[in-house]
């Protein structure tokens, strides 16, 4: 299927490694011009050579953090006026909440949910004028049922999703959608990382762990990056504009635990 979207201009923040990688190849495999951002600058690099490897053009390349005003005006400075945005950022750590301080949260808000309505607030209102836009917020099956180790994941995400639920009924009739994809465990850095924590917890191999983890999942396995971004690659394709507003949970089957 052609998605209809070559050419389209294309921010995926994050993108360096894991679920923003796997949306930024599968959109720039469409055609679309992308400009990618993460920290680490070698990275974002490295990935934006494989792009452009794989596609014949490589993506513009950011270094810098979303979660500051500086990182979020670099990124606008390279592009504009996309018609695609897709949020993304590093989660809050795990922890509990009688630990957490005002400034613990403060940062998760920031980080998960005030980062991304900057965006989409300097975007969206030009992609209405233009008749096209597409935005995605990466968030967490956290929105559907919290976690409970992610205490400021669950806040920041259910916040960010409310304030945009309105938001979307409003943009549709000029063809711009605001959806989420609602992650359940993918196979990336950050599911590694939490596997190895959860090794050391409890004296365990990286390996017995991460096969643990596997089978809880009815799928028997974790998702694959490719995987999710063949479905946001979908969510912002010229054939999505009657979908707005939803959450789309992709989790093997995890939610609601009955296995
Ligand atoms: P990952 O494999 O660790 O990749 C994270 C990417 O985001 C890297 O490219 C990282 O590069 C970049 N990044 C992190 N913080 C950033 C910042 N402040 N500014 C710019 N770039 C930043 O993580 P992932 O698994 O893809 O997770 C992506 C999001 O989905 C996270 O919020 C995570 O909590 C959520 N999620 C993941 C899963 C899962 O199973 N994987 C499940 C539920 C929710 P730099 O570090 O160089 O910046």
């Amino acid at each position: 299927m052609d998605l209809g979207i070559k050419g389209k201009k294309a921010i995926v923040c994050a993108a360096s490694k894991g679920l923003g990688k796997g949306c930024a190849t599968a959109l720039a495999r469409e055609g679309a011009i992308l400009t990618i951002c993460a920290r680490g600058k070698e990275a974002l690099e490295a990935t934006a050579d494989e792009i452009g490897k794989l596609t014949g053009t490589r993506p513009t390349a950011v270094a810098c953090d979303v979660t500051t005003e500086d990182g979020r005006k670099a990124l606008l400075a390279a592009c504009p006026d996309p018609d695609i945005l897709i949020n993304n950022a590093g989660g809050p750590p795990p922890g509990d909440f009688r630990n957490f301080s005002l400034e613990d949260w403060r940062k998760a808000v920031e980080a998960n949910m005030l980062s991304p309505i900057a965006l989409i607030h300097a975007t969206v209102y030009k992609m209405m004028d233009r008749g096209f836009g597409r935005i995605l917020n990466i968030t967490s099956a956290s929105v559907r049922a919290p976690i409970p180790t992610l205490e400021l994941s669950n806040g920041a995400r259910c916040g960010l999703t409310g304030a945009v639920a309105a938001l979307a009924r409003k943009t549709v009739h000029r063809n711009v959608t605001i959806n989420a994809i609602l992650p359940g465990p993918f196979e990336t850095d950050r599911l590694r990382g939490t596997t190895q924590k959860m090794a050391e917890a409890r004296g365990a191999s990286f390996e017995s762990i991460h096969n643990e983890r596997k089978k809880e999942v009815p799928a028997q396995r974790f998702g694959t990056t490719d995987e999710f971004g063949a479905t946001a690659a979908f969510l912002c394709s010229a054939h999505a504009g009657y979908i707005t507003g939803q959450n789309l949970l992709i989790d093997g089957g995890s939610f609601p635990g009955t296995t």
